[in-house]
């Protein structure tokens, strides 16, 4: 199973503190309260991974890297070391290219096939 951790201070940034507060039973206040540090490590299963619903910026990225990093994703590129670390550098350079692509205002369906079709 893959484990993803991630600061408190990253879950802010990520906008995830509500949902991992919800999936821990923590209550919301635990932060302003000094009962938890923002930099404390929270590790998540793949089973709260499911349950983080990806934005489309980070959808078209994750297909991005999955098509064209040809790193070893652990060793080279750290891509899983970092799983849904969108602070992350190499998520963030992906994350950028996702960007530009829906900039262009081509429907992400047809940017994901464009993907698909010249990397196959
Ligand atoms: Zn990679």
């Amino acid at each position: 199973m893959t484990r993803t951790t991630l600061t408190v201070k990253q879950i802010h940034e990520l906008g995830l503190w509500e949902k991992v507060c919800e999936y821990k039973g923590w209550d919301t206040w635990i932060l302003n309260e000094g009962k938890i540090e923002e930099d404390e490590l929270v590790e998540f299963d793949s089973e709260f991974k499911k349950e983080i619903k990806l934005t489309e910026e980070q959808e078209l990225a994750e297909l991005l890297h999955s098509k064209l990093c040809t790193w070893n994703h652990t060793d080279g590129c750290a891509w899983y070391y970092h799983t849904n670390d969108w602070t992350e550098r190499t998520h963030k350079r992906y994350l950028a290219k996702a960007n530009k692509l829906l900039e262009t205002e081509v429907y992400i369906e047809d940017i994901k096939k464009v993907i698909e079709i010249i990397s196959n």
